[in-house]
């Protein structure tokens, strides 16, 4: 039997909640003129600005440190197209701190390690935003003297340091060498002390220059902050010094003491 017992506001009510659906349903139903005019924008502001891109290719003979036999063969495929398979299929093998990288804060310290200071801790605004790529002055560690002289202004969050080992294209060079730029323990210092920069990028395999006591005191005074992030092993062949936003995404690598990360600049 129907209910013909309905209340004079029952067809407004009905009205109502029909309306409510159409709304719902316009929300999140096929893209609005309003969606696509912005779409369209966006799309033409990001056609305008050029990408660079300042990771390095993984290769057999791209440098690992202190080896001299590069990456070597890393990856290898375990199905084959070629060989009967259905696809291909491959397993790569790398350190966490091979070709262009991040460091995590338990990288040189055990107590932040088994605190959790991964890769996976590394925050996402450090690695995105606006960055400033500086020349040092070749033939010369980044130093505090070095730093001083950079001038790098309060406010500025992240720096990638072009030194001479890009004219050197150390990174192109399979065997691994001691001889390469980087800081300093007074120029780390410095810069943990003085600056507000916490994305400090290089552009060779380590942030440190090579003797032992030092390597260890770079990395303890940018890593036991905890917020600053060596991004180590950049390509900035194509950056000329200047300002650019800065895209960096490690993988999400729970209890990686660092991380391959591909890195981009926008101009
Ligand atoms: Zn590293």
């Amino acid at each position: 039997m129907t209910n013909h017992n309905t209340s004079p506001y029952s067809h407004l009510l009905l009205l109502a909640a029909v309306l409510a659906l159409v709304s719902v349903a316009s929300a999140f139903g096929p893209t609005s003129r309003l969606d696509l005019q912005k779409i369209m924008r966006e799309e033409r502001n990001y056609m305008q600005k050029k990408v660079i891109d300042i990771s390095h290719k993984y290769v057999p003979d791209l440098p690992a440190y202190d080896s001299k036999s590069g990456l070597g063969n890393f990856i290898k495929l375990k199905t084959s197209i070629k060989l009967g398979d259905l696809y291909n299929f491959s397993v790569f093998k790398l350190t966490t701190h091979s070709g262009t990288h991040v460091d995590a804060p338990g990288h040189f310290n055990e107590t932040l390690f088994e605190l959790g200071y991964d890769v996976v801790s590394l925050h996402l605004q450090t690695l995105n935003g606006p960055v400033l790529v500086v020349d040092t002055p070749r033939n010369k560690n980044i130093t505090a003297e070095v730093m001083r002289s950079l001038n790098i202004p309060r406010g500025v969050k992240r720096v990638l340091f072009r030194t001479s080992n890009t004219d050197r294209r150390l990174m192109y060079k399979k065997e691994f060498d001691s001889s390469y730029s980087a800081f300093t323990s007074d120029g780390a210092e410095y810069l943990a002390q003085n600056t507000d920069i916490k994305l400090v990028g290089v552009d060779y395999l380590s942030v440190a220059i090579s003797p032992k006591d030092e390597l260890l005191k770079v990395h303890q005074h940018l890593l036991n902050s905890k917020d600053i992030i060596p991004v180590e092993g950049l390509n900035l062949n194509d950056a000329v010094p200047g300002v650019y936003t800065i895209h960096c995404l490690p993988l999400r690598l729970v209890h990686g003491d660092g991380s391959p990360t591909r890195c981009i600049l926008f101009q």
